[in-house]
């Protein structure tokens, strides 16, 4: 298999049709995920050629961006109430995807792109940035790209890595879908920790007194 040319540019950025196909079922994971927890993820940008990636305000430079060898995917994150602004969301997505093996963009230290609903208010970090590059660094290594020749490395890359079979490292145990809206069970999951602790206190108060 090489490089999907033959795919428009809508394809290659909306859809998951562009990234490379034995990863593929990770990211149906990862969306099926943010479903299932009450989130409308929506598809932003995924298999970039080398001159999108110029236009891009990310800080990959030449074919550094796993957006280009078709493992990483930008998911914007909306709830029953609109647009998500919040940062948790996108976290506890992001902390899901991390201990299935994936890497998330919202521990970068990054600038990111204006313009993008959500992503001023969502920082720091390249929030709506999920990646599945178990076998390599979180980075692209220089060994991949030659910059003098973006899309030749680019190709070449993609025709290697493509060959091989599907992947079928997240196993979805399918959580039910949740009743209530995104932005609310977020606020009540941030104020369990402060709860307990004050469990905790009161608990060793009761015990000062006790003696
Ligand atoms: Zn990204």
């Amino acid at each position: 298999m090489s490089y999907p040319i033959h795919l428009s540019r809508t394809e290659r950025l909306s859809t998951l049709a562009g990234v490379t196909p034995h990863v593929r079922p990770e990211f149906e994971a990862l969306v099926e995920e943010a479903k299932a927890r009450g989130m409308r993820p929506f598809i932003v940008s995924v298999l970039r050629s080398c001159e999108e990636q110029k236009g891009t305000a990310s800080k990959a430079r030449g074919c550094r961006s796993w957006h280009l060898l078709g493992r990483a995917v930008d998911l914007q994150l909306q709830s029953n109430r609109g647009r998500i602004d919040d940062r948790e969301p996108y976290e506890e997505l992001g902390r899901w995807w991390e201990s299935h093996g994936g890497v998330w963009g919202g521990d970068w230290e990054t600038t990111y792109p204006r313009g993008i609903p959500g992503y001023e208010a969502a920082g720091p970090g390249d929030v709506v940035h999920f990646q599945w590059t178990p076998e390599y660094t979180a980075r692209v290594p220089d060994s991949v790209c030659d910059d003098s020749d973006c899309q030749g490395s680019v190709n070449r890359f993609w025709e290697e890595d493509s060959g091989r079979a599907p992947s079928t490292t997240i196993a979805r145990t399918a959580p039910s879908p949740l009743s209530r809206p995104v932005s609310r069970r977020v606020r009540g999951a941030s104020l369990a920790p402060l709860v307990m602790t004050g469990l905790v206190i009161a608990g060793a108060v009761m015990l000062l007194k006790g003696k």
